[in-house]
């Protein structure tokens, strides 16, 4: 199982990192051991002191594909959830600033963090769904999928055109604005829809 992630997909957040706007999804993967487990904390790894939160909309596959287009996206997944790619910006802008590889920084053991899965069909517009994250009873991160620049479907078209998803891989859609530090005490909670999806202590 892969986690297929977006980046720089909401226009405030790449203003945010300075980033440039891309003119197509800039993609990158993370290993299945990236995974927390259930009911375990995220334990702040020993290489970084800048471990960012980024709150991300996800979607489940559940049939195997290639080259799907866009109007027949829709067939490939039946939940939503929402999660959590931790990135270590430090080990980050170290790397991008020799060109380097990322993985460092965003597939080390505990970077990818998923919550509770919703069934679609509960959600009547999936290009218009609220989510947030609350550090410590504050929200950090909040948003709507109607901001992102390539829809769930234009992703899962994108993607399959260079890799065969699989039954149980998951795309992180990307993050709103506001991505910002944990550090060991937070206690991150997870909304979509006004529904929580999460609730994760750092330690
Ligand atoms: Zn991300």
């Amino acid at each position: 199982m892969k986690l297929i992630c977006v980046g720089r997909n909401y226009a405030k957040h790449i203003e945010e990192l300075n980033n440039d706007r891309p003119d197509a999804p800039v993609i990158f993967m993370k290993p299945d051991s990236c995974l927390g487990q259930k009911g375990q904390p995220f334990f702040m790894p020993d290489f970084s002191n800048e471990i960012h939160h980024e709150v991300e909309v996800l979607v489940k596959i559940n049939r195997i594909g290639k080259h799907i287009q866009t109007k027949f996206a829709h067939k490939y997944y039946s939940e939503i959830g929402l999660g959590l790619d931790f990135t270590a910006r430090d080990v980050q802008l170290g790397l991008k600033s020799k060109g380097l590889p990322w993985e460092k920084a965003k597939s080390f053991d505990g970077a990818a963090y998923i919550g509770n899965w919703f069934d679609k069909s509960q959600f009547s517009d999936l290009n218009n769904l609220s989510f947030q994250l609350t550090k410590n009873n504050e929200v950090v991160q909040k948003d709507t999928t109607a901001n992102m620049m390539w829809k769930i479907d234009e992703i899962i078209s994108y993607v399959s055109r260079y890799f065969t998803l699989k039954i149980g891989d998951i795309l992180f859609t990307g993050t709103p604005a506001g991505v910002g530090l944990v550090e060991r005490g937070d206690i991150l909670t997870g909304h979509l829809e006004g529904e929580q999806a999460f609730m994760l202590n750092i330690k």
